[in-house]
């Protein structure tokens, strides 16, 4: 530990930087201020704009929302549009088809630049295979790949055509893509031989197999995109090479155009708080609102920006924000395959200098990887095309805040740290980054025309400085509409808790000036002798101390205090191993931040924690660990093999 670096942390121990935009950048803006006006006068007629302005609709609509079946909605009412024309043949047809719509990036280091024009054509060489397999309006197609082009494509090719996707994360075993795919009885599976990852092929279509080896009456065909050409089993009859039929498919495919309520996709939720939910969206709420937020939230110019949204397609941030969103915008983006640390750990700073990367959207678990990983990669590169810095998946800790601002983005690109949830389709609550004076570890802000609020149990809204649930209290374009073939767990879910608002299970406080800070789940939130503690707090001050690199924090049943903070903690390669004096530190340290109450009972070190695809901690897991009970299902984490190793790791170090 430097001096300086310890200097740095009496800085952040109580963060209260504020960092207004740059008067150039504000002057250049896609979004000011005149927008939360426009949006407080008329709701409605705000959204109907946005969406007549946003996107190409065949069939005007005559309505913006019938709320009258409520929690049933329906926006856009009347209107007819095509989700898949308006991502691409549009563009080509006002004359951007030249523009590249993709810079692919493989692990191995391969590239592929995509026009919107090939785009227009490989999306139609898709959709007319997919119907001569007898994928019809309204039928199911399942998507377990790697994040390559046929992916996007594939995804284009069945909302071109009417047919609802279902993107399984290509990290989920074969167990996690049987329920999936039966659950949702997909016609379809599109799938690769394999992908790249961390320098190896990396194979898909055994577990596919597997998959259907368990049964699955639904399922028709499987189509397999070559990537890594491994041997790769055929079933004859069954399964098709994506090179052999969508490669000499007709490029001419003539769109239809669908309801505004037609479903465009399901997909499941990261099962961080229970069993996954098959979450529906549909097409022109669910367009307009990503395409609004992609182009407000990240100051798009689609002529010049270079955009980087790092998720993976399995994920919701993929959908709207690799797909959906910027493909409506016409943006140029970056599809990279691998990991960040292959074939070294400048990757991702690599990538951002080769296409001179403009928009950044990542997570904080990435962040903090980063940070850990030091500063002196990053330095490595040229970062200066950067000029708008994104966050998604949980809070941001302060810490992790300053660093990527600083070491990313040059101390000048403004953080959006935006909150939403796969429900919610997209952004609901940021700063605008031409507009808002940001906050470290705060998202501040619903968006123009989003209607949200901190309440207290009775379901009133608190004063600022108060906590309680966030809700959402008005419905928007891009809302759920519904849980895939249970109606009830979509009302009891959401619906229930609060009269008339929606429940986003998400803790949260509204500061002093009415901002709003996201506290982690509601079910994480902890009782402590009658105090209510928030986890993502209690992590913010562990990871402020030099020596954490990440925290994960959990309630575990305690004989005296009902429940006792138990934290488990990566520790920065210069802290040792964690010795009796560096626990007794981090927990004077979390004392002295938050308060005796929220000093961790126990404090566990550990190599790895476990995290879904979307970099979320699983707590429920970890609480598990610390109340000594069998794990639970541990399915939807991204590395299963995990939760083996922190057991393993706690029983040599007791
Ligand atoms: P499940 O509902 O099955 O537990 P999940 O909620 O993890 O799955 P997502 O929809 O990907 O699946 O995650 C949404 C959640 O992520 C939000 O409810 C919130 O807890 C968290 N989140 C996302 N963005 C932010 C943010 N900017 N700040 C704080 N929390 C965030
Ligand atoms: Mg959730």
């Amino acid at each position: 530990m430097t001096e300086q670096e310890t200097a740095g942390l009496e800085n952040l121990l109580h963060e209260n930087r504020r960092f207004a935009p740059s008067p150039e950048f504000s002057e250049q803006a896609v979004a000011g201020p005149e927008l939360y006006e426009a949006a407080a006068t008329d709701r409605l007629g705000f959204w109907a704009r946005q969406s007549r302005e946003l996107l190409s609709w065949d069939t005007a609509f005559t309505d913006t929302l019938d709320w009258t079946d409520a929690p049933f909605a329906k926006w856009f009412v009347g209107g007819k549009l095509n989700v898949a024309y308006n991502c691409v043949d549009r563009h080509v047809e006002a004359g951007n088809g030249n523009r590249v719509a993709f810079h692919f990036e493989g692990e191995p280091g391969d590239t592929r630049t995509i026009t919107y024009a090939d785009l227009q054509k490989e999306v139609a060489k898709a959709a007319n295979t997919l119907k001569n397999l007898g994928v019809n309006t309204g039928d199911r197609v399942a998507i377990y790949m790697p994040l390559i082009p046929e992916t996007v494509i594939a995804m284009l090719a069945c909302a071109r055509l009417g047919a609802p996707h279902s993107v399984v994360f290509g990290g989920f075993s074969a167990d996690a893509l049987h329920s999936r795919i039966l659950d949702a009885e997909a016609k379809i599976v599109i799938t690769a031989d394999g992908g790249f990852r961390r320098g190896s092929a990396s194979a898909l279509k055994p577990a596919v197999d597997a998959a259907l080896a368990k049964g699955a009456p639904s399922v028709s065909n499987v189509l397999v995109v070559q990537r890594t050409e491994q041997d790769t089993e055929m079933t004859e009859g069954r399964d098709l090479w994506w090179h052999e039929t969508v490669g000499e498919a007709s490029t001419q495919h003539t769109p239809e155009f669908f309801d505004s309520e037609h479903p465009l996709f399901i997909l499941y939720t990261s099962g961080t708080t229970g069993k996954p939910k098959g979450i529906l969206h549909t097409s022109g709420g669910y367009l307009t609102q990503t395409s609004y937020t992609h182009r407000n939230v990240f100051d798009l110019h689609p002529e010049t920006d270079v955009y980087w949204c790092t998720a993976d397609v399995g994920w919701v941030t993929g959908h709207s924000y690799s797909v959906y969103g910027p493909l409506a915008n016409g943006t140029t983006q970056v599809l990279y395959e691998g990991t960040p640390d292959s074939p070294h750990k400048g990757r991702w700073w690599e990538i951002v200098e080769k296409y001179k990367v403009s928009i950044l959207y990542t997570a904080p678990t990435a962040i903090r990887t980063c940070m850990k990983w030091g500063d002196d990669i990053p330095a490595q590169f040229d970062l200066s095309s950067l000029r708008v810095l994104g966050s998604v998946g949980e809070s941001i800790n302060p810490e992790a805040w300053v660093w990527y601002r600083k070491v990313i983005g040059g101390d000048k690109a403004p953080i959006v740290d935006t909150w939403w949830q796969t429900e919610t389709g997209a952004i609901m609550i940021s700063p605008l980054p031409g507009v808002t004076e940001t906050k470290p570890g705060s998202a501040q802000v619903p968006l123009p025309g989003i209607a949200a609020d901190v309440v207290d149990d009775e379901g009133r809204p608190v004063e600022n400085g108060g906590g309680g649930y966030l809700v959402l209290t008005e419905p928007w374009p891009s809302m759920l509409r519904g849980i895939w073939q249970d109606p009830e767990r979509f009302k009891e879910t959401y619906w229930s808790r609060f009269k008339d608002m929606y429940f986003a299970g998400d803790g949260a406080k509204k500061d002093e000036d009415g901002d709003i800070w996201l506290l982690g789940r509601v079910d994480d939130v902890m009782n402590v002798s009658g105090h209510r503690l928030s986890t993502t707090e209690i992590e913010s001050a562990l990871v402020s101390h030099p020596k954490v690199a990440e925290a994960a924090v959990v309630g575990a049943n305690d004989e005296t205090s009902g429940q006792a903070v138990v934290a488990f903690v990566i520790l920065r390669g210069a802290a040792g191993d964690g010795g009796p004096d560096v626990i007794q530190e981090l927990r004077t340290h979390v004392g002295n931040e938050i308060g005796p109450i929220a000093k961790p009972k126990r404090i566990l070190v550990v190599a790895e924690l476990p995290k879904t695809r979307s970099g979320k901690i699983m707590r429920r897991l970890l609480r598990d660990v610390a109340e000594n009970r069998e794990v639970g299902d541990a399915s939807t984490l991204a590395d299963t093999s995990v939760m083996d190793l922190i057991q393993t790791g706690l029983k040599d170090a007791k």
